[in-house]
């Protein structure tokens, strides 16, 4: 077993922490989307480590990925969120499951971050359960047509490009599901902000669709196939999601070491006192044990073998670990935690985030505890249309 990160990963990982300390931490009071640093990351090739050179990747690999995600959030978790719809549900599912011209299309421009994606799943009545999603996907002959409502949807309000996934028949219930590309700057496409607690450098938007339409070659996989496309996108999501969370909570341990470090009562630093201690090595072993387990899974992603089950065990472990560590983080800043001044705040709004999106806490649970239980395995054989879209170059 390797532990050892190899130079070209070293090199990634100093880039992204370079780029965070010259060029996010300096603008971390502007809470709000910065389309200039979307073209900035994809610039230097942050969202392309799992994509082919030809489609404006670098092909390191998913653990590259995840390390890069990692160092963007313990800058600015917020920008983390980019890295699933630059990266994985957006591209990534376009090249897993698009056609060529789709492929062609669509994907290098989000990689390089000259267009903004977006990845449209939640519903008002479809959160958790997908199942339950009632946007219409029509085929009508020449074009697909849309039509329904999305909430929740992350650069809704600013997006490109959008993963759109509805149903062609809702009595077929998941095996109905579809998913198809959608330019959103067509009429009977509306977008309208709505207001969250954290997570503020993506705006997320109600979306309406009314008679959208979009070719039939955008569709990904068949019609019918949207669960699979879901399920594949949502696995490679929680990589970036766990390894945003690890960055977050590192960001945690970073705030609370230095201020143990200088704040002074009872006439001692208050990291001589041994119950600051204990905190502060309970947020050490979480951490760690997060980035082994994210690690372990963006690893078997890149060894081409099944990783459901690991990446939902890392993507729960560091959800729990980063909202514990942001908890601690408050407790170690006493009152200073609650002042605006400091970045603290802002840690402990945007942690909650990592126990909700790409599968809540409970629905991890689920699936690892059927796992466990021999009621279904999560890493079952799937039917992976494109089995290697890597052999295009
Ligand atoms: C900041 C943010 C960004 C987001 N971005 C996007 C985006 O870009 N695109 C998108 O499509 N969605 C996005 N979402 C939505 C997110 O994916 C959903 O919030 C999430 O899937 C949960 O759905 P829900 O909110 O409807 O909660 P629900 O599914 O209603 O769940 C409510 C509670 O019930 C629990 N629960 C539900 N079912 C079960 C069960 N079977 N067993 C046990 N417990 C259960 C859940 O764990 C949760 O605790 C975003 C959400 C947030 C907060």
């Amino acid at each position: 077993m390797d532990f050892e990160l190899n130079e070209e990963m070293k090199i990634m990982q100093e880039t992204a922490r370079r780029f965070a300390e010259r060029e996010i931490l300096p603008r971390m009071k502007e809470e709000g989307f910065k389309r200039d640093m979307v073209a900035r990351m994809g610039e230097l090739g942050f969202f392309g480590c799992a994509f082919p050179v030809r489609f404006g990747g670098s092909d390191l690999g998913f653990l590259a990925h995840s390390i890069v995600c990692e160092e963007v959030s313990r800058a600015d978790s917020g920008l983390r969120s980019l890295f699933n719809l630059q990266s994985m549900t957006v591209p990534y599912a376009i090249m897993e499951w698009g056609t060529p011209e789709a492929r062609e299309k669509y994907v290098t421009d989000l990689v390089l971050g000259k267009k903004i994606g977006c990845t449209c799943f939640s519903e008002p009545d479809a959160g958790s359960d997908l199942a339950a999603i009632s946007t219409r996907i029509d085929d009508r002959g020449d074009y697909l047509e849309i039509n329904g409502a999305k909430t929740w949807i992350s650069n809704g309000t600013v997006a490109d490009t959008a993963v759109v996934y509805g149903t062609c028949d809702r009595s077929l219930k998941h095996r109905g599901l579809c998913a198809v590309v959608v330019e959103t700057g067509q009429a009977g496409w509306t977008a309208r902000e709505t207001a969250k607690l954290g997570d503020k450098s993506s705006p997320i938007a109600e979306i309406h669709m009314e008679n959208v339409r979009a070719p039939k070659e955008n569709l990904l996989g068949e019609m019918g196939q949207g669960f699979t496309v879901a399920m594949t996108a949502l696995d490679r999501g929680r990589i970036s999601v766990a390894s945003g969370a690890v960055g977050l909570a590192q960001a945690c341990l970073d705030a609370s070491v230095t201020y143990a470090n200088q704040r002074v009562q009872f006439g001692k630093l208050i990291r001589e006192y041994q119950l600051v201690k204990g905190l502060v090595a309970e947020m050490v072993s979480q951490i760690e044990a997060a980035r082994l387990l994210v690690r372990r899974a963006a690893w078997l992603n890149d060894q081409d073998r099944p990783f459901t089950r690991e990446i939902a065990i890392a993507k729960y472990f560091a959800g729990e670990a980063v909202v514990r560590s942001a908890g601690i983080a408050m407790e170690v800043h006493g009152g200073m935690g609650y002042s605006l001044e400091l970045q603290v705040e802002k840690y402990y709004r945007d942690s909650k985030l990592y126990q909700v999106g790409e599968g809540t806490a409970n629905i991890m649970r689920l699936l690892i505890g059927d796992d466990a239980l021999g009621i279904k395995k999560a890493n079952r054989p799937r039917i992976h249309v494109p089995s290697s879209f890597r052999d295009l170059d």
